[in-house]
């Protein structure tokens, strides 16, 4: 059996930045407790079609504000490559199932109907949860392809048009992508290179140990024991869990004692956002790559089928690659299909905006978060209207267990800063209350 102070399950941001505060602060002895076998978590590159390609996380949000997101200085730091995507023209390449693009008049109307019946959908929401009344405004559900297609930009990416939230308002509107052939998981790496022993870019330190399924956690008063899948034991003084809040959800990881009722019906409240990025390799290009077209949208009369298009001329010129986003049902669906019956899909919706000569496909990749059992989706998606105490339950700590992760970001769940900065939180709690509990601990046996 090995012990350690800490235990942290999950070698992701939130993880790796957690482990980094407690070793700078003195607590040496931790344990990284990783399920796969790299760090990164949803920060993923793979290579696709010669360029390396982010499974995961794609953009730094929130930039060009008046704090400076911190992901971006590690960003800065680590001379991470980036371009800037301007995702504000793509509702102005909107194509129908005929291969036309909307006017731009009839774009902006369609867009602005949108936001003003989202901006009536939260308010009648709110006026339901302090009154109880339904409003007597409703507003009216989406129908139109164009429609259903604007509803789907707004509602499944930019949000931030119906309610301001606090990445934009904190640290700017300006998104970056990430085209740097480290991949972003490199800020990972570089992270961790600061605190473990590594060597020519591998990390050799034996407190982080990959492979590491964490099946049960237990706790008692004098200490903290978790069990992994292939028999290991472990003993520490204290347990962070950085597991996404859909493997909180799961039955992947047991706690003894189970943990209280406020807590896990705290952890079932949470929805849970499934964002699926497919891309598709051809052998050119041949759709429209000037400025103000990185981005493309397909009107159809399903919500969110292969509505969101991104081409990556931008971030890789001659990578001819092309990405669709598809989000929860669309995502579920195809996770479940043979990814050439899923290629099939997208190769006719092609055909629908660029006529039926186009080249087809060459290869295809398909990421499946939701059928991941160390993920179980893509990021925490708190309800529209849900009170802050929600979210304090999610992330108080049970006994000795604590919990990090991008799901316990007051701020910015969801987004890589909330896993980084939620990481740091709960290190620093807990350093709080070990220093609390050293002081008590005289105390503590004068009494026994
Ligand atoms: P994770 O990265 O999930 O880390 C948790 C770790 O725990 C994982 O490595 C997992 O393997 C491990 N684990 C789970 N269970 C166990 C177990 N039982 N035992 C041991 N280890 C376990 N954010 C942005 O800011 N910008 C974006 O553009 C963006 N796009 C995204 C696109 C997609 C497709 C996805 C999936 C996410 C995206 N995000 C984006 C969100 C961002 O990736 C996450 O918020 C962030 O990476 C979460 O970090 P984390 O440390 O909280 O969790």
């Amino acid at each position: 059996m090995s012990t350690a102070s800490v235990i942290i399950i999950g070698a992701g941001i939130s993880g790796i930045s957690a482990a980094k505060v407690l070793v700078e602060n003195g607590v040496e002895d931790v344990l990284i407790l990783e399920a796969t076998d790299r760090i990164g978590g949803r920060i993923q590159k793979q290579n696709f079609g010669d360029v390396p390609v982010e499974l995961g996380a794609g953009w730094i949000a929130g930039v060009g504000g008046k704090e400076s997101n911190p992901v971006w200085e590690l960003a800065s730091r680590f001379n991470l490559r980036t371009c800037f995507s301007d995702y504000t023209n793509a509702r102005f390449n909107i194509y129908d199932r005929s291969g036309k693009i909307f006017p731009t008049g009839i774009a902006a109307d369609s867009y602005k109907k949108a936001v003003d019946s989202a901006i009536l959908k939260l308010k009648s929401l709110e006026a339901q949860c302090s009154s109880g009344q339904v409003a007597e405004e409703t507003p009216s559900s989406p129908k139109t392809p164009i429609e259903l297609a604007i509803d789907f930009i707004l509602h499944d990416f930019e949000m931030a048009e119906v309610e301001p939230i606090s990445t934009y308002v904190d640290f700017g509107e300006r998104e970056f992508l990430v085209a740097d052939e480290r991949g972003y998981e490199c800020l990972l790496y570089k992270m961790a290179e600061e605190f473990l022993f590594t060597s020519h870019g591998n990390i050799l330190d034996n407190r982080l140990k990959l492979n590491q399924v964490v099946r049960e956690v237990q706790q008692s008063r004098n200490g903290v024991v978790v069990k992994t899948e292939d028999g290991s034991v472990y003993e520490a003084n204290y347990v962070i869990v950085s597991a996404s809040i859909g493997v909180l959800q799961s039955d992947l990881l047991s706690f003894q004692p189970p943990l209280p009722r406020w807590k896990t019906e705290a952890i079932q409240k949470c929805d849970v956002m499934v964002y699926t990025k497919i891309f598709l390799k051809f052998p050119q290009c041949f759709w429209p790559c000037g400025p103000g077209q990185e981005f493309f949208i397909y009107a159809h009369e399903q919500r969110g089928y292969f509505t969101f298009w991104q081409h990556m001329e931008n971030a890789y010129p001659g990578s001819n690659i092309l990405v669709v986003t598809l989000t929860n049902e669309q995502s579920k669906r195809v996770e479940a299909q043979s990814d050439q019956e899923t290629m099939k899909e997208a190769m006719s919706v092609l055909r629908d905006m660029f006529g039926s000569t186009i080249p087809y496909a060459t290869d295809i990749l398909v990421p499946r978060w939701w059928n991941n059992r160390f993920q179980r989706g893509s990021y925490s998606n708190y309800p529209m209207i849900s009170d802050n105490q929600l979210l304090q339950n999610i992330k108080a700590p049970v006994g000795r267990v604590f919990f990090t992760g991008e799901h316990t970001s007051e701020k910015f769940s969801g987004y890589v800063h909330g896993g980084y900065l939620a990481g740091i939180d709960t290190s620093k709690y807990l350093l709080e209350e070990m220093k609390q509990s050293l002081l008590l601990q005289p105390l503590l046996n004068f009494t026994e």
